[in-house]
């Protein structure tokens, strides 16, 4: 049997929020490697397993890529039954693509475990459906962070008519605002700042595109957050409003 490797989608934060496969791929795990922004409360699935933490905020400063994923090598190697735990969904930002591809060229089965990840939870939990029959026909998810500093087309972003969901945007927030306003974005348009999504500590604030980095200095926006620029950012607070009334 080849050895192999779960990449586990830990969900936002909400320990609840977990899959099943993901519970059940944990108790079977006998090494875990546990990233940054997952809930340590969802170890409670995999009291057997060996737990490392490879993330910046789970001890070691930052540790580095290629040698979180030797490790993963070497224990499925050893016949291991590994699972990596990423925070949200293995695949949005989460180089769960690159991982999965790196393992299987060294010849170890990878198997993915979708989690939710961070833009849907945040979304949802403050009421905002990403997509709204009549107002937002779509949903973009996009990192304000790239690895080169590439530019984003901001222009596509601006005038495409989807929602957007910023990740890893909170040092990025004046590039956001400039970029979409440039781009064509109209000032008023809606936006949500959602920070620890799904988490007892989640706080939300709305807001527009012309006042978002005034407003999230005055709010003391923090990462982990999510941005959320769009017509359904501020049409569900009134659709709550009529319905509540
Ligand atoms: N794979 C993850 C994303 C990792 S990138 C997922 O699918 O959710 C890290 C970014 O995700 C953070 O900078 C932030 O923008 C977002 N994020 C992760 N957890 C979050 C949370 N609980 N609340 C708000 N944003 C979160």
């Amino acid at each position: 049997m080849n050895a192999k490797v779960w990449l586990i989608g830990a969900g936002p934060g909400d320990p609840e929020l977990l899959t099943l496969k993901a519970v059940r791929a944990l108790g079977e795990a006998e090494v875990v490697l546990i990233d940054d922004l997952v809930n340590p409360l969802i170890l409670e699935h995999c009291p057997q397993a060996r737990v490392i933490a490879v993330g910046k905020r789970g001890g070691c400063r930052s540790t580095p890529q290629a040698f979180i994923q030797r490790l993963m090598l070497r224990y499925a190697r050893q016949g291991r039954c590994v699972a990596r735990l990423k925070g949200g969904d293995p695949c949005i930002f989460g180089r769960g693509g690159e991982e999965a591809a790196w393992l299987q060229d060294h010849g170890i089965d990878v198997e993915l475990v979708n989690g939710i990840t961070a833009g849907l939870a945040g979304a949802t939990q403050c009421g905002i459906p990403l997509t709204l029959r009549g107002v937002s026909r779509g949903v973009t998810l996009v990192t304000a962070h790239t690895q080169d500093d590439s530019p984003l087309n901001w222009q596509a972003l601006a005038q495409g008519g989807t929602t957007l969901v910023v990740y890893m945007g909170v040092s990025k927030l004046d590039e956001v605002r400039q970029g979409l306003l440039e781009g064509g974005m109209s000032t008023d348009t809606p936006v949500a700042m959602i920070e620890n999504a799904s988490l007892p500590q989640q706080r939300e604030q709305r807001t527009t595109l012309a006042s978002m980095t005034e407003d999230a200095a005055s709010f003391e926006l923090c990462s982990p957050a999510i941005l959320v620029i769009g017509e359904v950012a501020g049409h569900q607070a009134a659709g709550l409003i009529q319905l509540t009334a």
